[in-house]
């Protein structure tokens, strides 16, 4: 098994200098570029400036609680941050990794480890960068997969003709507005003009699908004379 990490860059936060320099000679000799403050507040400035592969935080800085720290962090960038902490709180680490912490390390830590949780970390986020953004409309308890093209209502799946699934999806991807049929025929049946009637009749077959009705809305909620919206039941 390789243990090393790919190269990559790496903000070091430790106000301890000799752990410092130790870290910052080891991360170099394995080619890695690496630049490293002794504060939380030194540390957000630098990921607001600099794109970094990943952070290693220790927890104990002069400035800001550790927990705290990994907050800010977290509400500007998400890097992937490797704790590091010479306490061996197990209630404390599994906060930690709840608040977004990806790995930690318990103080002293050998080169090695270090260089194990690096190279974890970064496949993890090689990885999620690799694949598609999620592209499942949520409304309710509807989740709509327009790639797949399956549609599903509380966890069960739906079983739409392509038309219904079209008509769901385009109402599905803007919740609450109302949609006028015109906009409808346009969209969905790629029609300039048409009978108000052919939207109704596939409305109202998309409706018992979803187990509802006209008179009963739950999701699709018509207006006379103004059009269809849908959104989650109250
Ligand atoms: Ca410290």
């Amino acid at each position: 098994m390789d243990y090393r990490a790919p190269m990559a860059s790496v903000l070091v936060v430790e106000d301890d200098q000799f752990v410092r320099s130790a870290l910052i000679r080891h991360l170099t000799e394995a080619s890695h570029t690496v630049r490293s403050v002794g504060t939380a507040l030194e540390a957000l400035r630098e990921v607001a400036h600099h794109r970094f592969d990943v952070v290693i935080l220790d927890l104990g800085l002069p400035d800001l609680d550790g927990s705290e720290a990994l907050k800010m962090l977290r509400g500007i960038t998400d890097v992937p941050v490797i704790i590091a902490t010479a306490r061996d709180d197990e209630a404390e680490i599994v906060r930690l990794l709840n608040d977004g912490a990806d790995d930690y390390l318990t103080k002293p830590f050998s080169v090695e480890h270090l260089s194990a949780r690096m190279a974890a970390v970064l496949r993890r986020s090689q990885a999620t960068a690799a694949e598609p953004p999620p592209r499942v409309l949520r409304v309710g308890g509807l989740a709509i997969d327009p790639l797949r093209r399956q549609a599903e209502l509380d966890g069960a799946v739906l079983d739409l003709t392509r038309r219904e699934f079209d008509l769901l999806t385009f109402l599905a991807g803007r919740p609450g507005v109302v949609v006028a049929r015109r906009e409808l025929l346009a969209e969905v049946w790629q029609q300039s003009y048409g009978d108000d009637q052919t939207i109704d009749v596939h409305l109202s077959w998309l409706r018992r699908k979803l187990g509802e009705t006209a008179a009963r809305p739950r999701y699709i909620h018509t207006l006379r004379g103004v059009g269809v919206k849908l959104e989650p039941p109250l």
